[in-house]
């Protein structure tokens, strides 16, 4: 048979061609509330003011494209490891810690699929929704996926009770995947009360968690989104932590970020960071160094990393200011009392309680473009959209 013919052709991703789909609507009061990146109120998603200084001071030093060490470019890792885990954590001097650059999140997704694959491990276990990327990158690493219980969809809460006792079923052939700080889809986290109790079961049950960390320091800023983090690296002897740069330096496509695996004592953290490596160099030899380098700069200058975060900080308090917008123009609707959770979530996401069909209808008759699952980015809100916003949306829930 011709080569390749047995593949059918696959439909675009739905999130990805969302941006496609808003950008040939002419209808002049349009709303975006699809897309997975920050906006100011402007509706830019700027280049950081940290992270264009750094980046005149990396090209300005460059004066080479040879290959940097494949673990990371210098200062990056060990920074990351610092940012993730908190300056006075010991992990980073017990030697417990292994470390690699990565090409964004999903690249630390893939690699820690790898190493799942070869430590034995069966099923990465998921609450239920989850961002549309992991069940693929864990199936493709030859993992059986398992979902839970997570969303109350009812409360735009937790179901803790459903989630903990699925939870307490785990062993050691399971991976526990769970979200840092402000959850894609649904913008809803556990509190840290939470956190210490399944953190508690993981080391009880001999599961081991892992954390995706896409957007550290939107929720509640570094130290408190770090909680899970710190919470689970003190209770648990082995954890992985992918770590992405893309949303909280804005990095998005120079695709930073890193692994970040905690093992028992130091020969077992070796042994994870050269199977780390040995991944790597499989699936793509080696993190591009760009965005690295500018986040080495920053977090190696006290001056720098200053004004980086008070920048994400200010991003922080402008997603909030969003939610609180939308809240407000909600609670002069009829849907106001059962969406009042949008103003308490984190993150950029929220998830609504639209089926397919009414997402459709708010882009249809709305000019509300949203993905089909009923999430919105409260990025695309604005002062001057709001009102309108609230009243389309309660038009299509009633
Ligand atoms: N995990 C989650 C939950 C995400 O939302 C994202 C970004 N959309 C990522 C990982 C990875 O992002 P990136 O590869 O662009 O760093």
């Amino acid at each position: 048979p011709p080569l390749f013919a047995n593949l059918p052709l696959l439909p675009a991703d739905p999130i990805l061609d969302l941006g496609r789909v808003f950008a040939i609507d002419n209808r002049p009061h349009k709303i975006n509330l699809g897309i997975g990146v920050y906006l100011d109120e402007q509706g830019v998603t700027p280049i950081m003011a940290a992270v264009a200084e750094a980046e005149a001071r990396v090209e300005t030093a460059e004066d080479t494209k040879a290959y940097l060490p494949p673990r990371s470019v210098p200062g990056f890792a060990d920074n990351i490891a610092r940012l993730a885990l908190g300056q006075d954590s010991d992990l980073p001097g017990s030697g417990r810690l292994g470390v690699i650059q990565t090409p964004g999140g999903c690249g630390a997704l893939g690699v820690s699929g790898g190493l799942m694959r070869r430590s034995g491990i069966k099923t990465v276990v998921m609450g239920t929704p989850t961002w549309s990327n992991h069940r693929p990158v864990y199936t493709a690493a030859g993992l059986a996926v398992r979902m839970i219980p997570y969303l109350d969809r009812a409360t735009g809460g937790v179901d803790f009770a459903g989630y903990r006792a699925a939870v307490e079923q785990l062993g050691p052939d399971d991976v526990l995947l769970l979200h840092g700080a402000c959850h894609n889809p649904t913008g809803v986290d556990l509190s840290p009360e939470q956190i210490d109790i399944i953190a508690d079961i993981a080391a009880a049950r001999g599961f081991l968690p892992m954390i995706d960390t896409a957007y550290h320091g939107l929720a509640h800023g570094l130290d408190a989104d770090a909680y899970i983090l710190r919470s689970f690296a003190q209770r648990v002897p082995e954890l992985l932590i992918s770590y992405s740069c893309s949303k909280n330096f804005g990095l998005y496509r120079e695709r930073t970020g890193a692994l970040i695996a905690i093992g028992k004592s130091p020969d077992r953290a070796a042994v994870l960071e050269s199977h780390m490596l040995d991944l790597a160099r499989e699936f793509y030899s080696m993190a591009p160094a760009h965005g690295a380098l500018i986040v080495a700069d920053i977090l190696g200058s006290p001056e720098l990393e200053a004004n980086w975060r008070s920048e994400l900080a200010t991003m922080q308090r402008s997603i909030q200011a969003r939610r609180n917008l939308l809240a407000d123009a909600l609670e002069k609707t009829e849907v106001g009392d059962s969406l009042s959770y949008v103003r308490d979530q984190n993150g950029m996401f929220s998830l609504l309680p639209l089926s397919p069909e009414q997402t459709q209808r708010m882009r249809d008759t709305h000019a509300v473009h949203m993905a089909a699952s009923g999430r919105i980015n409260v990025c695309g809100i604005r002062a001057d959209n709001v009102d309108y916003l609230a009243g389309a949306l309660a038009s299509t829930m009633i």
